[in-house]
């Protein structure tokens, strides 16, 4: 494939690519054949690495309807989910996740009719336990045919409200009889990422087991998940790093996550924390200076919401990175300045004061639990706005191409600090792994979370193509 006049290394070439970058140069004769994208002047970077996100979780809130209607009125909210449910694509089901009683009251198939009569509609509460099912949906799965099945709620006069409560499995069996897919969407995500540039992913939910890491490779394989994935999780994976999830509340015997730490090593592997408070952290550096070294490579700390200079210091030292969310300050941080003491907020989600203090800092995702679009992460990095436009400790704002660094950095060279020209070079040989942009970056960068992708290849082909919609 031919790539015309794109802005590559900082001026406007030609680009072959197969499997690997072929050839760049001002001029390139397509060959008999040869499929060409016109680049019109856009950048070409390297393409994307979300090095921190959770694929079926985020495939599961994408092909979800969002039922949170935020802090308004009844009546309000009312009329929001309404609108959502009418304009939800599609013909068949309607999934709705993310329901709390506190916005509308306690949902019944009654409010459900009145919100959508006419297509088969599931909402789940924010907490998992229980599923609300319309009428529709209620004859659909069969629960109108009676069976007093265990958490199939029914009214004092014997009707069925429509609520099914901790029965997962139930609901899973009755909507597999009638050919309804549980499975989330990896597809439909994999496309969206695609649409952003991003062409690779680590996973890094805890639970991914041996069994994960196969599924993904074979859903790659098979063409579904277009991204490379790479696997952290479980202590029984062999590869990858071993997540560990520290919750101040309930953390364990400091010698026995010694131990734990000690056993990955042995399988060559490395640790990543999650750390979101100080004690967190605190407890994973006190378990690093007991535990063996990594004999290559190093240690990781995800999301690090709360770091003091002290901390920082230590991290630099140890070479450990620090994989945050700067999305997090737009989705979350009118909730974060709220309950946040000021000495607090001083240490969230800190971004120049880590680099200052020698730490790798690197921005990812958290999808489906912070935004996706890496180009909304980097704006965030850069302003440090909540979504109702007030700024979060705007010392910590850095440059875009500090915060686009690091989803254009390999996982194993996280702690490599490079320059940003080093970083988006398109050189002989790589793989065509690419992201290319509608604009020159230097416009661009000025406002990060306006840039759109043009197309976005994979292994040299493209997975997505802004002009064929
Ligand atoms: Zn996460």
């Amino acid at each position: 494939m031919l790539i015309r006049q794109a802005t590559v290394n900082g001026t406007v070439a030609d680009v072959r690519v197969g499997e690997v970058v072929e050839a760049i140069a001002a001029k390139l004769v397509p060959l008999p054949g040869e499929q060409v994208l016109e680049a019109e002047g856009g950048e070409l970077l390297p393409g994307l690495h979300d090095h921190h996100m959770h694929l079926y979780a985020s495939a599961a809130a994408h092909s979800s309807l969002d039922c949170h209607v935020g802090a308004v009125e009844p009546e309000l909210g009312r009329q929001h989910l309404a609108r959502r449910i009418a304009a939800y694509p599609g013909l068949g089901w309607i999934r709705g996740i993310n329901y709390h009683e506190q916005q509308l009251g306690e949902l019944d198939r009654w409010m459900l009719d009145d919100l959508c009569s006419h297509r088969p509609l599931r909402i789940q509460h924010r907490s998992g336990k229980v599923w609300v099912c319309n009428t529709l949906a209620l004859s659909e799965l069969g629960f109108d045919r009676g069976g007093n099945e265990d958490g199939v709620e029914i009214d004092a006069q014997g009707r069925l409200t429509g609520r099914v409560v901790r029965n997962d499995p139930l609901m899973a069996q009755r909507l597999q009889q009638i050919g309804e897919s549980t499975d989330p969407d990896i597809g439909f995500l994999s496309r969206e990422l695609a649409r952003f540039g991003i062409v690779g992913v680590t996973d890094t939910s805890a639970s991914n087991t041996l069994a994960s890491a196969d599924n993904f490779n074979r859903l790659h394989q098979q063409g579904v998940l277009l991204q490379r994935v790479e696997v952290m999780g479980a202590d029984d994976l062999d590869v990858g790093y071993l997540k560990i999830l520290l919750d101040e509340d309930r953390l364990p015997p400091l010698d026995r996550l010694v131990q734990r730490i000690n056993r990955a090593r042995n399988k060559g592997r490395n640790v990543a924390f999650h750390c979101v408070t100080h004690v967190e952290l605190v407890f994973a550096l006190a378990a690093l200076d007991e535990a063996e070294p990594p004999t290559r490579g190093f240690d990781r700390v995800e999301h690090g919401a709360m770091v003091n200079d002290d901390m920082a210091q230590r991290l630099a030292q140890l070479a450990v990175p620090v994989i945050t969310q700067p999305g997090f300050l737009y989705a979350k941080g009118d909730q974060y300045l709220q309950d946040l003491s000021a000495a607090e907020q001083d240490d969230l989600y800190r971004y120049r004061g880590l680099l200052d203090c020698g730490v790798s800092v690197v921005a990812s995702s958290d999808g489906p639990y912070g935004p996706i679009n890496p180009w909304q992460v980097v704006s965030s990095a850069v302003n440090r706005a909540t979504s109702s436009g007030a700024l979060v400790t705007p010392w910590e704002q850095v440059v875009p191409e500090e915060a686009l660094a690091g989803y254009l950095t390999s996982s194993a060279e996280l702690t490599m600090r490079r320059s940003f020209q080093e970083l988006k070079a398109i050189t002989v040989g790589k793989a065509a792994d690419l992201c290319l942009l509608k604009g020159k970056w230097s416009d661009l960068r000025h406002n990060p979370e306006k840039v759109t992708v043009r197309a976005t290849v994979i292994g040299g082909s493209v997975v997505f193509d802004s002009a064929s919609g």
